[in-house]
Order: structure tokens, then sequence, then C-alpha cells
């Protein structure tokens, strides 16, 4: 059996989920959304079908295998490279990790597809979802995160509220704030009416701090964030860059985990040496060798440079 890994990647750091092991059920780009903030760049398959996208079985052989190697991790985060909420096999999915593991299962969803009731059955077994509210209304819904044409702003309020009767585990909903686009007091205002409404058990503040899908999209500075924070809810926090509390070192195949990290998500130097154990020096090493092969590149964010991947 090839020791590749093609639906698992990580553990990489996450900011919300410390040493988190990633699992990508659908293409990539494969969305219900197409949001101008997006890291992975624009969606290439925008859509609400859901699908048996990639064979669960051959999900869960990939993670007992790693688990047999002796992999460690705080969560198994369902989400990756698209929405993970359209694989249709996603109840099946989380029912087999809970067999083989006892490492708590994470679902990163952008939360649009709340509202069919099989969705909600399919994540019930989760132990956290993490769904996104970036807007107050249709207007900014379309704008911010230009979704699929039968995504409404209220059918994903309606969904979240939905999800929020029903499921016995925690949600932690975050809210990603652009200047010039969600942040002006009537919009934010809206939004936490929409969040009261939701009750998730935690909120966490984004910001556009890597290259995103559109030119212009700016982040937050952290004072103001912080201003946005106590206006949107009681519970909600700024989510600041990950310092690198969880590291793991990572003994083999450091090229390949690289990469597969830089797939999912542009990473400044210093993530990658949280997440793989290394210094600056031995990763760069890395970098350069992967540059070479014209499989990673580099881009500036205002100021910080990212590494990312094909
Ligand atoms: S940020 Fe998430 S929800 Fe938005 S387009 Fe990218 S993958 Fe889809």
């Amino acid at each position: 059996m090839s020791d590749k890994n093609q639906y698992l990647y990580g553990p990489v750091p996450s900011r919300r989920l410390g040493l988190s092991l990633g699992v990508d059920i659908v293409p990539f780009k494969t969305c219900t959304l197409d949001c101008i903030y997006c890291q992975l760049g624009k969606t290439t398959c925008k859509t609400i079908e859901r699908k048996e996208y990639v064979p669960v079985g051959d999900v869960l052989t990939e993670l007992k295998r790693l688990l047999d190697a002796g992999l460690q991790a705080d969560y198994i985060t369902i989400g990756g490279s698209g929405e993970p909420t359209l694989h249709s096999g996603l109840g099946r999915l989380i029912d087999g990790i809970k067999k083989i593991t006892s490492i708590p299962v994470a679902i990163l969803t952008n939360g649009t597809l709340f509202y069919l009731p099989e969705v909600r059955a399919d994540c019930a077994a989760a132990d956290v979802i993490l769904p996104s509210l970036d807007a107050g209304d249709q207007q900014t819904f379309d704008t911010v995160n230009r979704p699929h044409e039968q995504i409404t702003f209220d059918r994903l309020v309606d969904g979240l509220c939905a999800l929020k009767n029903e499921y016995p585990g925690q949600i932690w909903l975050e809210v990603f704030c652009i200047d010039r686009f969600n942040t002006d007091s009537p919009q934010l205002a809206k939004i936490a009416s929409a969040i009261k409404k939701i009750r998730p058990d935690k909120v966490h503040l984004n910001t556009a701090v890597r290259p995103t899908a559109e030119q212009g999209v700016e982040k937050i500075v952290p004072d103001k964030l912080q201003a946005i924070a106590l206006q949107l809810a009681p519970n909600c926090e700024v989510i600041a860059d990950f310092a690198s509390s969880h590291c793991q070192k990572v003994t083999n195949n450091v090229p390949q985990t690289l990469l597969s990290m830089l797939k999912r998500r542009p990473c400044s130097l210093n993530d990658i040496c949280s997440a793989l154990g290394l210094d600056a020096s031995n990763a760069l090493v890395y970098l350069d060798v992967l540059k070479e092969q014209g499989v990673v590149w580099s881009e500036n964010k205002q100021g910080k440079t990212f590494f990312k991947a094909h």
C-alpha cells in the first residue's frame, strides 16, 4: 500500500483546534460559496449537489494506517479544500472515525447546508462544529460570500438555528471581518442580531492575514477587532495567529507533509516551523527544494511572506 496520504494532511497548527489532523473529502474548491477572502483562490465548482465525492472506506483506511503508526492530534478535523457537508457519506465517515479512535472530531464548514435535515443528522456525532457567518443581510452575504443561487442568507441563519436546537455538541461560529465590507456599525448590529438567534457556544473573530481570492481584502488591526468583538457578542473572542504551543516534530516525510499543508493553507515561515518542529534555516532548505521543483511559491500579504503550493 502507498504511504502517501491522499485524504489526510498534517497534523497542522490550527488557531482554534490546536494540533489538527485534516481530512479532505471533496475536490479542491468544490463549494457552495465563493468567498472573496478564500485562502484557496476562486471557487471552480460552485454546487449544492451532495454526493460521495471520495470513497469513505478509503479515507478510513488511510486514517487507520496513520493512527497505527502512532499519529497524535488534538482533533481530527473534517474540512480541507472545499465544503465538507457536500459529501453525502459524512455521517458514515464520522461513525467510522469514532470506531477507530477517541480523538475528538471537528467539522470546519461554511454552514450553508444545515437547512437540510440530512446534513444536520450527518453531523450529529461530531464533537464540535465550526460554521461561518460573515454577513448580517442578503446584500452583504452576496458581496462577501458569493453563494450558490439556492443558498440565501435566511436559509443560512435558519439552518444554523435548527442545528443549535438539535445538536448536542459545541458550535463555534467564526465571523471573518473585512475592512469596508462587513464592519460598519449597521452591518455589525445585524450580524450581532443573527448571532443572538443562532446562540453559538463561542464566537471567533478572524481577519484576512493570509493571501485571499480577491485583491483589496484588507485585514483589520487587532485593536479594531477587539472593539468589534465587544459589539458582536459577550462570548466573542479574537483568534490570534497560531502560537507554537502544540508543535510536533515531524520526523519523516517532511517535504510531503509540508506540501500537503501548503496546498490547504498559505503559511508563513513561522507557521511552518511551528507545525513541523523545524528551525527556520531547515525549513528554508525544504522550501527552496520545493520552489526549484516549481510546486511551491511565495506571495506577499501586507509586508508578510506566505508560502503556497499547487
Ligand atoms: S472560504 Fe471556505 S466557504 Fe468560502 S469559498 Fe473558500 S472553501 Fe468555500
